[in-house]
C-alpha cells in the first residue's frame, strides 16, 4: 500500500483491471499434488504470477525433545521467500514480514489439523515462494493445506484462502501486486468451508466498517472457488494413480 502515481487508473471506466480482469474475477490459478519426492507431502500452486512450492514432513519425533507435547503433535510453518522472487532482490533468511506471516498461516492451517492423534510429533510445513506478485500468504496457506492432505495428515477440513481489497475506491477480489501496491486496502482469509469457519482475518490498508465486511465476502467467496479447485487437484492426483496401476 502505497502513493498512487497522478492519473494511474487500476479500473478502466469498462471496468477492466490492468491485468483484464473484471472486478470479481480471481486471478489463473494451477495446482498440482504430490511434486516432491522426498517430502511426504507436497504442492505447487502458480497463482497469477505467483509461484509456490509448499512441503510437509511428519508426523515426525520432534528435535529438540523439550518441545514435544505429551497429548498432541505440534505444527511448524517456515514460509519463505527465495531471492530472485521478487524485483528488488530480497536478501536471503527469516526477516520480520516473512516471521508473520509464517505465524499466521500457522494459525489458519493448525484448526484444521487433527494434532491429538500424534502426541510428541512435529508437522513441519515449508512454503517457498519461487515467484511473487501479491497475495503470498492466501496462496501459500493454499499449497500447505494440499500439501498435508497428500501427506496423508487427518484433518477436518481443507483450508482454502483468498483475499480481497480495494482498488480506485471499489473493492475487487485477488489484488495483484500493483493493486495491491496503489490500492487502499487489502483483506487476505482463510476458511474451511464444511462448517463455515474462518481461520485467518487481517486487513492492511483503510477501509470503513461497510467495505470492511463487502471485502471478507467477496474473499470467502473467492475461497471458495479456491477449495473446489483444491479438491479437483486432489482428486487428479488420485486419478494418475489409478490410472498407473491400470497400465
Ligand atoms: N514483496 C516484495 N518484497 C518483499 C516483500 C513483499 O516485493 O520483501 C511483494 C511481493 O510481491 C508480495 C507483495 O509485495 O507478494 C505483497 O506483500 P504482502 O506483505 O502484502 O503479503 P502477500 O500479499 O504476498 O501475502
Amino acid at each position: 500500500m502505497m502513493g498512487k502515481p497522478e492519473g494511474l487508473k487500476l479500473i478502466d471506466e469498462n471496468g477492466y483491471r490492468l491485468d483484464g480482469r473484471k472486478k470479481y474475477e480471481l486471478r489463473k490459478i494451477k495446482m498440482e499434488v504430490g511434486v516432491l519426492k522426498s517430502a511426504d507431502g507436497s504442492a505447487y500452486v502458480e497463482w497469477g504470477k505467483n509461484k509456490i512450492m509448499a512441503a510437509v514432513y511428519g508426523p515426525r519425533e520432534i528435535h529438540p525433545k523439550h518441545l514435544q507435547k505429551p497429548d498432541r503433535a505440534i505444527l511448524r510453518v517456515r514460509y519463505n521467500m527465495a531471492p530472485f522472487s521478487v524485483e528488488e532482490r530480497k536478501k536471503p533468511g527469516p526477516d520480520r514480514r516473512s516471521v508473520e506471516i509464517s505465524k499466521v498461516i500457522r494459525g489458519a492451517l493448525e484448526p484444521a489439523v487433527i494434532l491429538e492423534l500424534f502426541p510428541r510429533t512435529s508437522i513441519d510445513i515449508f512454503i517457498e515462494v519461487l515467484q511473487a506478485d501479491a497475495g503470498t500468504r492466501v496462496a501459500g496457506i493454499t499449497a500447505a493445506s494440499l500439501a498435508l492432505a497428500d501427506a496423508g495428515i487427518p484433518m477436518k477440513d481443507l483450508v482454502a484462502a483468498c483475499a480481497a481489497g480495494k482498488i480506485d475506491g471499489e473493492i475487487a477480489l485477488d489484488l495483484n501486486k500493483e493493486e495491491d501496491n496503489y490500492g487502499e486496502a487489502d483483506v487476505p482469509v482463510a476458511i474451511m468451508p464444511i462448517k463455515n469457519d474462518i481461520t485467518l482475518l487481517q486487513m492492511d490498508g483503510y477501509l470503513t466498517k461497510e467495505e470492511f465486511l463487502e471485502a471478507v465476502k467477496l474473499a470467502i467467496k473467492g475461497a471458495k472457488a479456491v477449495y473446489q479447485k483444491q479438491r479437483e487437484a486432489l482428486r487428479e492426483k488420485y486419478l494418475k494413480i489409478v490410472e498407473e496401476v491400470g497400465e
